[in-house]
């Protein structure tokens, strides 16, 4: 925003001498605009008078459509302006409040350099200072000759001596009910700062919301009182007044976490109700087959571990019940996922119901149909492979292939990707689902399933690591099962972080094993170059292959002109994906540089080596998938990291790389560090702010979750709660965890 458009709106229109904000001070103040406007929580900040019409915009793009918005879009710090300390006192390089007297002002131009300068010149009992604005020069003409103001800045050193620079600015006056300078908005106290975006500062939206304060007093207490109590928690309204214009950093702190607590209180009843109508479906009962189980766990060439057969047991239970699984296998890259989900797979089968396994790839589609056909080859059961890219289903050894709806009297194991769920593919006898490396399965794509009188089991494999705050939160309607460890004999990746220096010595060590029979992996981010036409609105995926690309030329044209060398990225037709991932799994590719899609699943034991570029960009757990592409065969694996960054805290957050094996550790390393936006798709949930911040606040998630679950066990429809009903009503409407 200029200044000149700021200026605008610090005359009331209704008063032509009046150049203040209206809130304090005599002549014409906020509570005489109000009288005329009557806002109420739903008012459009359109109507907001003297801002609305020209911001209404911005706010919107902030997302804020009405009162009850603005209310509540919570200011991210605070300017502590609560010292306000004499002329004399002030030191330099420090920000301070000083009140005084203007005794002149008067803007300048610099003519070499167009910039407009507005001096004044302040005086209070102790000394005289400048203050100077640079290019606002509407300062000029909103402060006048002989006002006493509050000013906020910083004390600095100049040729012509000390001066305050660019300080926040107020007019004080004397208020009825209010003691001389009680109602500065921007220089007195702790001021509000708000993430400034779409061209609005935080002095517009601190005016809208002194203006709608008083409001406040509509909203109604929708926490239930003995949780207020309980809790120590202050009343909404006075929450929602003092996190935005709070009397101390105790009460803001205090404000905070109530409004924090109302957040994770709302998650926690959601994925709660969500388990509990879950619950009340319908699911296919499998009863426990011991024999079955026995011999399929003799027939594997290795023991499971103890964690395997936990899991195992856990799931098998499950689906005896005649109420659907939603249970989460959550285990470390290479922890033996897959074969759990064959028990499960197994069993299902066996009784004639079928099961649907969902691979997130049409590569790991594949991988895990011949994965789970070679596990299950004994048992003689049909296993078949719905993509989209064929839009048909094979079966193994079968040259012709069938048609999707001959699912509903074919196989009892359909593997493939999202087409497996796609209209016009009927199961006879649904019973089981398991989805491959994502996070959950969907409530909508439950609902696409649901028709049937009884719905399908849900078994999601995940090797992301859940951090336990968060699974007490967005994954709180999903009972979750834990690898805690992996298979015996595995060996540790040499993980390096790579200073530019050494990479010629990175590549000779990449040319060696490869000589040594051992195959490569190239990880790509999106790279600088690419990132300046994300500016111009390139999609992210065309900046991705383009990424790739030029690492895949540099490569053959410069490194390794006799290696050969492939390239994969998310934009190849399936079954060029699929050509080339095969080529590299029968070792016809030393070196595959690829994007993120390989992230995944991807099983190639005989690569040794995997090297990520910039890999700052890339959060810890996020790497540490990578790092589990290799040290899958017998032979000793290296991850070597690739970054650009000086920055201490980029190396720091590499290091913990270096000495972590655990991915678990690092996902709550991520967690702190980066919250749990891109790493769990929280930023897609719209989830609210606060919440997004609490979500590694185990103390606070705990509290939420027992007062939630006390709740609920008391009143599991809030019959007796209207008001917290409407509330999560609301809440649904805006937030959705898939
Ligand atoms: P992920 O959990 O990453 O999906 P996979 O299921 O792909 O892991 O298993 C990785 C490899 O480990 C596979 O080759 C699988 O056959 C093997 N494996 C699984 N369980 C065990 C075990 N208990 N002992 C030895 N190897 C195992
Ligand atoms: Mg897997």
């Amino acid at each position: 925003m200029s200044g000149r458009e700021e200026a605008g709106f610090n005359t009331c229109p209704r008063s032509s001498t009046d150049r203040t904000f209206p809130c304090g001070g005599k002549g014409y103040r906020f509570e005489s605009c109000r009288g005329r406007m009557a806002l109420t929580l739903e008012t459009p900040l359109s109507q907001l008078p003297r801002i609305g019409k020209k911001y209404y915009k911005q706010f919107h793009k902030l997302g804020l459509n009405i009162v009850r918005d603005l209310l509540y879009y919570f200011p991210h710090r605070y300017d502590d302006f609560s010292n306000i300390v004499p002329i004399a006192k002030l030191e330099l390089h420090k920000t301070a409040t000083i009140q005084g007297k203007i005794l002149d002002i008067k803007s300048t131009q610099t003519f070499q350099r167009r910039i407009t300068l507005v001096e004044a010149i302040v005086q209070d009992k102790t000394s005289i200072i400048k203050a100077i604005w640079f290019n606002q020069y509407f300062i000029a003409q909103i402060l006048k000759k002989g006002q006493q103001v509050s000013l906020s800045g910083k004390l600095k050193l100049g040729s012509k001596g000390y001066y305050l620079s660019n300080p926040s600015y107020e007019i004080m006056r004397f208020t009825p009910h209010q003691k001389f300078g009680g109602g500065l908005t921007h220089t007195a106290g702790l001021i509000p700062v708000y993430p400034e975006t779409a061209g609005i500062t935080s002095r517009v939206i601190r005016f809208a919301l002194k203006m709608s304060l008083p409001i406040i007093n509509q909203i109604k207490e929708f926490l239930p009182s003995e949780i207020i109590k309980n809790q120590n928690l202050p009343p909404l309204k006075t929450a929602l007044k003092e996190i935005h214009f709070p009397k101390t950093k105790i009460s803001a702190e205090k404000a905070r976490n109530r409004l924090a607590f109302d957040e994770l209180f709302l998650i926690q009843l959601s994925v709660i109700q969500q388990k509990q109508v879950l619950q009340k479906q319908i699911a296919k009962a499998i009863p426990f087959n011991k024999e079955l189980v026995q011999s399929f766990v003799k027939s594997l060439p290795f023991q499971l571990t103890n964690s395997q057969k936990i899991a195992a047991w856990d799931i098998l239970q499950d689906i005896a019940k005649p109420m659907p699984m939603n249970r989460l296998l959550n285990g470390d890259v290479g922890s033996g996922k897959t074969v759990v989900a064959a028990i499960a797979a197994l069993e299902v089968a066996k009784t004639g119901s079928q099961v649907a396994f969902m691979a997130p790839t049409e590569i790991l589609a594949q991988q895990h149909f011949k994965e789970i056909s070679k596990l299950l080859k004994r048992f003689k059961l049909k296993i078949g492979l719905l993509t989209s890219s064929t839009g048909k289903i094979f079966y193994k050894g079968k040259t012709d292939p069938e048609k999707k709806s001959k699912i509903s009297n074919g196989a009892s194991i359909v593997i493939g990707t999202h087409a497996l769920i796609q209209k016009g593919v009927v199961f006879r006898d649904l019973a089981l689902i398991i989805i491959d490396e994502q996070h959950r399965f969907g409530v909508e794509q439950r609902a696409t399933l649901q028709k049937a009188a009884t719905i399908p089991h849900f078994l999601t494999l995940t090797a992301t690591p859940i951090p336990r705050t968060l699974a007490l939160t967005i994954y709180g309607d999903l009972d979750i099962s834990l690898l805690k460890e992996m298979p015996k004999g595995r060996q540790k990746i040499i993980t390096k972080i790579v200073a530019p220096a050494n990479r010629q010595q990175a590549y000779e060590f990449i040319r060696q094993q490869i000589k040594q029979g051992q195959q490569a992996f190239v990880i790509c981010p999106l790279i600088e170059e690419s990132e300046k036409l994300a500016a111009k609105g390139e999609p992210r995926h065309r900046r991705e292959v383009k990424s790739v690309t030029q690492e895949y030329e540099k490569l053959t044209k410069e490194i390794f002109p006799d290696l050969k060398i492939a390239m994969l990225h998310g934009k190849m037709r399936p079954k060029e994906k699929e050509e080339i991932m095969t080529q590299f799994k029968d070792k016809k590719t030393n070196v595959l540089v690829s994007t993120s899609v390989i992230e995944v699943g991807i099983d190639i034991p005989n690569a040794t080596v995997i090297m990520i570029e910039g890999s700052e960009r890339f959060g810890l757990a996020q790497l540490h998938q990578f790092r589990g592409r290799v040290g899958r065969g017998k032979h000793q694996s290296y991850c070597f990291l690739f970054t650009d960054s000086p920055a201490k805290t980029t190396q720091a957050r590499l290091k913990a790389l270096l000495k972590c094996e655990n991915g678990f550790e690092l996902a709550e390393k991520d967690l702190k560090i980066r919250g749990p936006g891109e790493l769990y798709g929280v930023r897609q949930s719209g989830l609210p702010d606060l919440a997004m911040a609490n979500l590694g606040n185990l103390p606070l998630v705990e509290q939420t979750r027992k007062e939630a679950n006390n709740l609920l066990d008391k009143d599991s429809e809030l019959k007796n709660y209207p008001l917290l009903q409407e509330k999560l009503k609301e809440f649904h409407r805006t937030v959705h965890f898939e």
